[in-house]
């Protein structure tokens, strides 16, 4: 059975973490944190050096004497082979598979795209060569002034930032959220509603989302009073090092892609960035799927039938969500892809799970190999978490995304019939008692996330996790906490 909404919710929320084996996992960040969302200073935060082993560096000077939080870490030297001067390819990558690479590229607009397929295509430069496409046929290069030199040597500096070992949370997620966003925003309900200067941030935001993500989640680098945690008080950790690293790297060498926008134009940009890349901490998805709630049933349509979206708040929210939609998008693919992402995404967590194992950590739900049970989470995970928001956001572009609500359902019930059928674990009984409460305990679980305890990094995770919440569901583990 399936566990009711409440449970789901709390389970996954509150479990999900572990961290990966100490490798690169924390890459601190010390950084000039001093805007606040409200008051858009420009970017002026000092980074002193940037070596892979800065961590070490710091651990043995860091007190009095130099200034804490100025630098960022997790930031490398761009490579020499990544600083283009020459003739930018035709898709931006080099490769021996132009012609496939080019076919693939051709259904860029479409749903359901093969982004694995590229990946391998492109030279593993899935990241790049998307989100160079996407510019070009948005004609956002000549929009904004960007030498496409520029926007090579920075996309292609930003995918290295990824981690190629992270399973999930690497590059090709990363040109996957890129892609469904381009798609989201075609929609024809929001034809002419966003500026030039919005589609640029919406699309950036999406490329930069999950940048050098250690595939570990929020709540383990908290548990484990990681640099990153101590630097970010706990609060959505990974997004904001993600977003510090990705600004972070616009001032590296012939880097900087929004040097020809004026300085209302990059102030503007970047608040929206940052409003969409913290919005992607699965710990706001609840506030986030209410306000949008909301907003369709208060919906402004003009004439034709686009949406009205006339203040700021309101237009941001829509990207938020558009971003938050398009990283909880897997089950909303064909059926084989959502399968390939859902192994990855299962495989960082359990790697999490062993991490979690051993250092005498209680392990988060959904992470313990030996109990998981994806396909009965994944069923929680899409009717407690995704498609209450998928649906949401259908009826606000109705009815652009009828199809994709479709495919959700199918998937669903897919997992639904691969639910194994023997009487095992019963959910009640792996739920901690303190979980165990009504939907206020529901909603407490998440508002609790979003104040402090900072899991919720995961949006994807969670979607991907659905195993995740599958597991927790099912109980294998049960209450961290
Ligand atoms: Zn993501």
């Amino acid at each position: 059975m399936v566990p009711n909404q409440e449970e789901f919710i709390s389970k996954s929320t509150m479990g999900v973490y572990s961290a990966p084996d100490n490798r690169n996992v924390l890459c601190p960040i010390y950084f000039n944190f001093t805007y606040k969302q409200q008051e858009l200073d420009i970017p002026s935060f000092k980074i002193e050096e940037n070596e892979p082993n800065i961590k070490e560096k710091e651990k043995q000077k860091d007190t009095g004497k130099r200034r804490p939080m100025t630098q960022i870490t997790g930031v490398r030297k761009l490579k020499h082979t990544n600083s283009f001067t020459g003739q930018v390819p035709k898709y931006g990558v080099e490769t021996p598979h132009k012609e496939e690479l080019g076919k693939l590229l051709n259904d860029i607009d479409k749903w359901g795209v093969d982004m694995f397929k590229i990946a391998e295509y492109s030279n593993k430069r899935p990241l790049t060569c998307v989100t160079y496409k996407i510019f070009q046929d948005r004609n956002l290069c000549n929009i904004f002034n960007i030498p496409s030199t520029t926007l090579i040597t920075y996309l292609m500096h930003l995918e290295d930032h990824y981690h190629a070992d992270v399973p999930y949370h690497n590059c090709i997620h990363a040109a996957d959220v890129t892609q469904s966003t381009h798609v989201l925003l075609s929609a024809q309900a929001l034809e002419n509603v966003f500026t030039d200067l919005e589609i640029l941030a919406a699309i950036f935001a999406s490329a930069i989302h999950d940048v050098d993500h250690p595939g570990v989640t929020n709540q383990f680098l908290i548990n484990t009073s990681s640099e990153l945690a101590l630097m970010y008080n706990d609060e959505s950790v990974l997004e904001n090092h993600h977003l510090a690293v990705a600004f972070k790297l616009l001032q590296e060498e012939n880097c900087d892609i929004f040097v020809n926008l004026s300085k209302k134009q990059r102030q503007t940009l970047r608040k929206m960035c940052i409003d969409m890349v913290l919005a992607t901490d699965m710990s706001k998805h609840m506030t986030l799927l209410a306000d949008l709630k909301t907003m369709v049933e208060t919906k402004k349509v003009a004439g034709s039938g686009v949406l009205l979206l006339d203040n700021y708040q309101d237009r941001i929210q829509v990207l938020q969500n558009m971003v938050h939609c398009a990283d909880l998008s897997n089950p909303t693919k064909p059926l084989g892809i959502y399968q390939k992402w859902l192994e990855r995404l299962m495989m960082e967590f359990f790697r999490q799970g062993d991490m979690e194992r051993e250092k005498g950590l209680d392990l988060s739900p959904m992470c313990d190999k030996l109990t998981a049970t994806v396909e009965k989470s994944q069923v929680g995970f899409i009717d407690y978490i995704l498609h209450p928001l998928w649906e949401t956001w259908a009826d606000l572009v109705y009815p652009d995304a009828q199809e994709i609500l479709d495919q959700v359902e199918e998937n669903r019930d897919f997992y639904q019939s691969m639910i194994p059928i023997s009487p095992s674990t019963s959910f009640s009984n792996t739920k901690p008692a303190e979980d165990r409460t009504p939907e206020s305990k529901f909603q407490f679980d998440i508002e609790e996330e979003k104040s402090n305890s900072g899991d919720h990094k995961d949006s994807e995770h969670f979607v991907k996790h659905s195993e995740n919440a599958t597991n927790s569901l099912t109980g294998q583990n049960s209450g961290n906490h």
